[in-house]
């Protein structure tokens, strides 16, 4: 055991008492310092290590074989050249001691780096668990985002998604902010303009003060009293699909460590975002109609089950339309295939602007469509159906002027669950059922299932 007393409590001395307290072999008899505020006597008592305002007095009580002198005083020093003539004690001091500062100040850094890599170790098992556990984009993006902010401390932040087809950010999520920031959730990528900066960076952008940054900031930002921020794109297989914020509302300096974190976050959010978004337009092109947009047949009867279902359990009422574009073989021999897909398409709109949020609207087969409308009765679907062949009998379709009556005209059935049936397939074909009828009694009409 080498017994060591340390004289200097300033910076010096309080960096060398915890290093020599964590090694066995040594024991720290005490620490001088005349100043009884001084850092070093007060880390020193919260350890239980003796202090004291003379070495000589510590001494007595508790003798040492090494004394290390981190004070630049120089009556310290020559009261302890004579002390070490008495005493069989040896000095640190001067150089030496300096050479000793120089390596437990390196050994303090390699420890703030080893931290560092704990903390990103942390945030990495953390942004696993994440992205396992996301069930939804949704889900997702809140994930990311509370992580970004509590691994940087930062009171806000946001997402905001690149998308290539207009060139534009969506700012999907953010949380933090009084104001509503989502009051301009999308906006254009100007050539030159911060975003697309941010975006070709290739590395986080660090703004530690937005008034001294040089570039322009956007309108949004200065709003809403961001101060500073790091913007960190979100990079898969070179290509930036958008940009993670954390702000803060006052200046502030980002720590090595906060930026390496979010670094690290962002790579591995950037892929799970981006698997989140295949795999919707995945899933998306699997219940749509390529033509038209709209659902197709499966998703049609899928909803169907699962509307009934629903409506059954709330003693609900529930209505099928089931409609048919009138003498469309003639419209495509007439004008043509290509021209009889555009029509197609602007059926499709008309429908689905003359539609409630709330009902599923699909394309049910060639020329034909069908909707669900929860919670209608018979009256109102009939009402609603009506509404759509006359929207489609007002609407100028390019071809039109061809068909026999020198427009477009449809043909809808109408069948409401549970007067009507009680399973989906019935249903279905009970709408279809009134939809034959209409085509009997001369088209462009919409008829109700009366079971006859
Ligand atoms: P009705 O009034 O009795 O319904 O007569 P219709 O001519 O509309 O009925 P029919 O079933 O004889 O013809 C349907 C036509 O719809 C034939 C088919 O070529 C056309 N059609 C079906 N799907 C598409 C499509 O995707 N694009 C185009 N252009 N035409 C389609
Ligand atoms: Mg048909
Ligand atoms: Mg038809």
């Amino acid at each position: 055991m080498t017994r060591i007393m340390i004289i200097g409590g300033g910076a010096g001395g309080t960096s060398l008492i915890p290093i020599l307290h964590e090694y066995n072999e040594i024991e720290i008899t005490g620490v001088i310092d005349i100043n009884p505020q001084a850092p070093g006597i007060v880390l020193a008592k919260k350890m239980s290590i003796a202090t004291s305002h003379s070495f000589t007095e510590l001494y007595k009580e508790s003798p040492c074989e090494i004394i290390i002198n981190v004070t630049n005083d120089e009556n310290t020093s020559l009261a302890l050249r004579k002390f070490r003539n008495e005493q069989s004690i040896e000095v640190i001091e001067g150089a030496s001691a300096k050479v000793i500062f120089k390596l437990v100040d390196e050994r303090r850094i390699r420890e703030e780096e080893s931290l560092l890599r704990l903390n990103e170790l942390e945030a990495l098992y953390q942004i696993g668990i994440m992205l396992t556990s996301s069930e939804s984009e949704n889900d997702l993006l809140n994930s990311i985002l509370e992580y970004s902010t509590k691994l940087t401390s930062t009171p806000a932040g946001s997402i905001a998604l690149y998308n290539d087809r207009n060139n534009s950010m969506e700012l999907v999520l953010s949380c933090g902010f009084d104001l509503n920031v989502s009051e301009k959730t999308t906006w254009q990528i100007r050539k030159g303009g911060l975003t697309e900066y941010i975006l070709n960076k290739g590395s986080p952008l660090i703004i530690n003060d937005v008034d001294k940054f040089d570039k322009v900031v956007r309108a949004e930002i200065k709003k809403i009293d961001i101060k500073s921020l790091i913007a960190v794109p979100l990079i898969v297989e070179r290509r930036s699909i958008g940009i993670l914020y954390v702000d803060d509302f006052t200046p502030r300096q980002f720590t090595k460590n906060e930026i390496s974190v979010l670094s690290l976050l962002a790579t591995q959010a950037a892929i799970a975002i981006e698997r989140m978004q295949r795999f919707e337009r995945n899933r998306m092109l699997a219940i749509t109609d390529g033509l038209t947009g709209l659902y197709n047949h499966r998703y049609f009867c899928k909803s169907l089950k699962r509307e009934i279902k629903r409506a059954k359990r709330n003693s609900h009422q529930l209505s099928v339309i089931i409609v048919d574009i009138d003498h469309f073989k003639h419209f495509n021999d007439t004008n043509g295939h290509l021209q009889g897909n555009e029509a197609l398409k602007g059926v499709a709109s008309v429908l689905q602007l003359a539609l409630r949020k709330i009902d599923i609207l699909s394309r049910y087969g060639g020329e034909e469509f069908a909707v669900i409308l929860p919670e209608t009765d018979k009256k109102q679907a009939l009402q609603i159906a009506n509404r759509i062949c006359s929207m489609i009998r007002n609407q100028t379709i390019a071809g039109m002027e061809n068909q026999p009556k020198k427009r477009l005209t449809l043909s809808a059935g109408v069948a409401t669950f549970p007067e009507d049936a009680k399973l989906d397939d019935c249903l279905t074909n009970r709408a279809d059922k009134a939809l034959y009828v209409a085509k009997e009694q001369g088209r462009d009409r919409a008829v109700p299932y009366t079971g006859a």
